[in-house]
């Protein structure tokens, strides 16, 4: 709870840079930036990670304290917007990481927030997308908020048309942006020969 936050800023160490007033975003995922996983640059990975509204309270609450260098000034977006950094910048890291290219199809299963960002940065891209998830109901928001066309919804059928929309060859880069093991699983059946899987942790 409290995971994806903004705030504004009513006091700050001289040091940080901020001040009071200041629109901030908040990074949730406090790392210790000394073990292995730190010291490698890799602080989503941290061992002894503590991710607000996970391992402790989070932003559901008028005063948080936190280290100064998880707060970023939030420039140029609203405080609605800056909330939402944290689960874009996951859609966005991983379409950097999958190195989707022109030309290939990308298939992301799961069209919750963070499948939603991984099909929003594989379509700047300009890539083709298409997603797949249990609900119509957020296939239904994909189609009508974002600039992507095709969306299946999990079925008896679902592989057939998977397959039918990529010649038979299924898709270049498969994301999984639902976390379930079997969702993960049956991904790896929607990757064309050569391509690559993702799986999206929150
Ligand atoms: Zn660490």
């Amino acid at each position: 709870m409290g995971h994806e936050l903004s705030a504004v800023v009513l006091e700050a160490d001289s040091a940080s840079g901020l001040v009071a007033g200041d629109g901030v975003y908040v990074m949730p995922y406090l790392s210790c930036g000394k073990c292995v996983a730190c010291r490698q640059g890799k602080t989503n990975c941290c061992v002894n990670i503590k991710v607000l509204g996970v391992h402790q309270d989070g932003a559901m609450t008028k005063y948080l304290s936190v280290p100064s260098q998880f707060v970023h000034k939030a420039e140029g977006v609203t405080l609605d917007q800056a909330a939402m950094l944290e689960f874009l910048a996951i859609g966005a890291h991983a379409v950097r990481r999958a190195d989707v290219r022109q030309g290939q199809r990308v298939l992301v299963v799961g069209a919750g927030p963070i499948g939603m960002a991984a099909m929003i940065f594989a379509s700047l891209r300009g890539r083709r997308v298409v997603y797949l998830d249990t609900r119509a109901d957020r296939l239904s928001f994909c189609t009508s908020h974002l600039t992507i066309e095709t969306a299946v919804v999990v079925g008896p059928d679902d592989a057939a048309r998977l397959a039918s929309l990529t010649d038979n060859e299924f898709f270049d880069v498969v994301f999984d942006a639902t976390g379930n093991i079997d969702a993960m699983n049956r991904g790896f059946g929607f990757i064309a020969h050569g391509g690559k899987s993702s799986a999206l942790q929150n």
